[in-house]
């Protein structure tokens, strides 16, 4: 198996506020990480941490055996045209059609030539379960529609690692469930992902390995089988209780 990314002795402050305390953890191709915990746990930071978002940090955040912190300006580009971001909040471009949403960075970034992201973007479309949006706008679309797009913009980028920060947190609950589904999808189809999600479920049925964050510690970490059912950590249990 190949760790492709490997986090060793992170450590981050915000000023005196020490929001990673040593994270340490691998994610091997294909491996869908769950990221669970209470809000303020440090959850977005690290994600941030590993797309270099989020500087300042000490320890070893490698990608595809690549150091993220010391990176040239040119690896980093690279490294981040790898890894898939979709956010809580969708941040799609209002004054774009859908099309243009999804092809606007592999264009400007020239991955391949313009047919082809277009016939991929179509593509992805039809995946996602919007077909028929491509010249839509934005505002045009419900919340879940619009974050369907916005995975499908992150995979136009062809990345090989897909993050997730909360994707369902601002939506209706009607909508959360078309969202997962397009995320389950790809993770049957042998995407790596991270996930950061209130969705216990989802995380429960979906993820290899579950870590629990609080207060900037790994507090608990291993299978879905240990973490929903076998842990005896007062903490991971008192915290799934209140989800559950
Ligand atoms: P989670 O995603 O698990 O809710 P966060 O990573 O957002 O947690 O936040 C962890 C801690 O870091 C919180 O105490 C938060 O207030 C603090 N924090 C996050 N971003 C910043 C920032 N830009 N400046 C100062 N403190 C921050
Ligand atoms: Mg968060």
């Amino acid at each position: 198996m190949t760790n492709v990314i490997e986090v060793k002795h992170l450590h981050k402050a915000f000023g005196t506020n020490t929001v990673l305390d040593d994270i340490n953890f691998t994610v091997q191709k294909g491996e869908k990480v769950a990221l669970i915990g209470p809000s303020g746990g440090g959850k977005s930071t690290l994600l941030r941490c590993l797309i270099h978002l989020e500087g300042g940090y000490s320890g070893e955040v490698n990608f595809e055996g690549q150091p993220v912190n010391h990176a040239s300006k040119e690896t980093l580009q690279k490294l981040r045209q790898k890894m898939g971001f979709v956010f809580q909040q969708f941040n799609l471009f209002p004054h774009m059609t859908v099309l243009e949403n999804i092809t606007f960075a592999p264009k400007k970034l020239k991955i391949d030539d313009p047919k082809a992201i277009e016939a991929h973007a179509h593509q992805l479309l039809e995946e996602v379960g919007l077909a028929n949006k491509a010249n839509a706008y934005p505002q045009s679309l419900s919340g879940g529609q619009q974050q369907r797009v916005a995975i499908a913009r992150a995979l136009a980028m062809k990345p090989e690692v897909m993050l997730f920060d909360e994707p369902t947190s601002a939506l209706d609950p009607e909508m959360v469930g078309e969202v997962l589904g397009v995320m389950k999808k790809l993770a049957a189809d042998g995407m790596t992902m991270i996930i950061v999600t209130h969705e216990m479920a989802f995380a429960r049925d979906v993820a290899d390995q579950v870590l629990f964050m609080d207060q900037g510690k790994i507090a608990d970490s291993g299978t879905a089988t240990h973490i929903f059912k076998e842990t005896t950590n007062p903490r991971t249990q008192e915290f799934l209780a209140k989800m559950m």
